[in-house]
């Protein structure tokens, strides 16, 4: 097995858990935050780096790499770890969500997706099979099955069609998978219908996946709406196996997730707003780049550890980010990075010692929305 879920401590009180995931790369504690590595590198961060921040698993798209450089380059390269140099876990994606968001530029049909790169408007089919053959080549530890992310608002017909196709879909990753070094994941979606979760819950797991992620939710939906899908599908996963909830990166609905029993998170949002100058705090989030700090000498956040938060301060960091200095969204991607992982520890460690709910509780005293 390629990759196997050890459920090490339930919660007394929610559906909260700790566990500890086994991989080719590596053990790492659940639940994990996932940095995201789009272009096989998280963006301004080197591999040491991520690892001094406690980093166990990151995530590539396959969308990417896939038109750029190739997935047989990176094969020929000895694979997506090699290539990169990282030598802990890698979940891939499928492409299916950046290829569905491509809108007009894709067609769908039963066989898979045609579609023009957002690059050069080049054309290509990306499918099941297709999805999976270039997941084996980038050689990722974790690999996702070929769905369709229902959009948010989706009528009832539609979310139905998609979601049976996208449960035969993941039957035909399943055949087309041949790496035993490798786990794939099927997706549950149904979009925001809880019928048709339950329906594709149960359709997943009788396929026996030795993984399953949740997909579909924070598309635009309120948050309490995700909440009450989660609740609603999370208790129809098996629970000797990870739970992965895609796309979700927020402190706020990190721990709304693992309180819910989710145990693997990945999101774009900590890096991507770290480099327009925005950073993760317990109380809330800090615009550093805004005028208010330019005479604050304060750390951006006094409780945190990290690198940028031991050494400089916001007003420095404002500097940096108002005159384009690269060290300056290295120092916010830093700290967010940082940030995020710490708070999932901390999560972790409160599960284990049985007090999650009051963690929960101290949190959102403290967390401003
Ligand atoms: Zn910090």
């Amino acid at each position: 097995m390629a990759v196997t879920y050890e459920l090490i401590k339930r919660c007394s009180k929610t559906g909260a858990r700790a566990g500890r995931l086994y991989t080719p790369h590596g053990v790492f504690d659940t639940p994990i935050f996932m940095p995201v590595g789009t272009q096989a590198t998280v963006k301004a961060m080197s591999p040491d780096e991520l690892k001094a921040m406690g980093a166990g698993i990151i995530l590539s798209n396959t969308y990417h790499l896939y038109l750029r450089p190739g997935h047989d380059l990176v094969a020929e390269a000895g694979g997506l770890h090699k290539f990169m140099q990282w030598d802990r876990g890698i979940l891939t994606d499928s492409g299916g969500f950046q290829v569905f968001s491509l809108g007009p530029l894709r067609k769908i049909t039963e066989d898979g997706v045609t579609f023009r790169s957002h690059i050069d408007g080049s054309k290509h089919f990306l499918s099941p099979e297709k999805a999976t053959e270039v997941q084996m080549a980038l050689g990722s530890d974790i690999i996702m099955a070929f769905d369709e992310c229902v959009p948010f608002p989706a009528d009832h017909e539609y979310a139905r069609e998609s979601t049976e196709r996208t449960t035969r879909w993941a039957e035909r990753c399943r055949e087309a998978h041949t790496r035993n070094d490798q786990a794939l994941f099927g997706i549950v979606q149904g979009g925001m219908y809880k019928d048709l979760r339950a329906m594709s819950a149960k359709d997943l797991v009788s396929l026996d996946f030795p993984g399953y992620a949740i997909g579909g939710l924070s598309v635009g939906e309120p948050k309490t709406l995700m909440y009450e899908m989660l609740e609603h599908t999370v208790p129809l996963l098996p629970e000797n196996k990870p739970r992965y909830l895609m796309g979700v990166g927020t402190p706020d609905c990190l721990v709304e997730g693992v309180m819910r029993g989710i145990d693997m998170f990945d999101c774009v949002f900590p890096t991507r707003v770290a480099r327009n100058g925005t950073v993760m705090t317990t109380h809330g989030r800090l615009v550093v780049k805004n005028a208010e700090f330019a005479r604050d000498f304060r750390p951006i956040d006094p409780e945190c550890g990290c690198y940028a938060c031991k050494n400089f301060s916001r007003a420095y960091i404002r500097h940096l980010l108002k005159t384009e200095e690269i060290f300056g969204l290295r120092l916010t991607t830093t700290h967010n990075l940082h940030f995020l992982l710490n708070f999932m520890r901390e999560m972790r460690n409160s599960i284990l010692e049985d007090r999650f709910l009051a963690f929960q509780e101290e949190f959102w005293a403290h967390y401003r929305k």
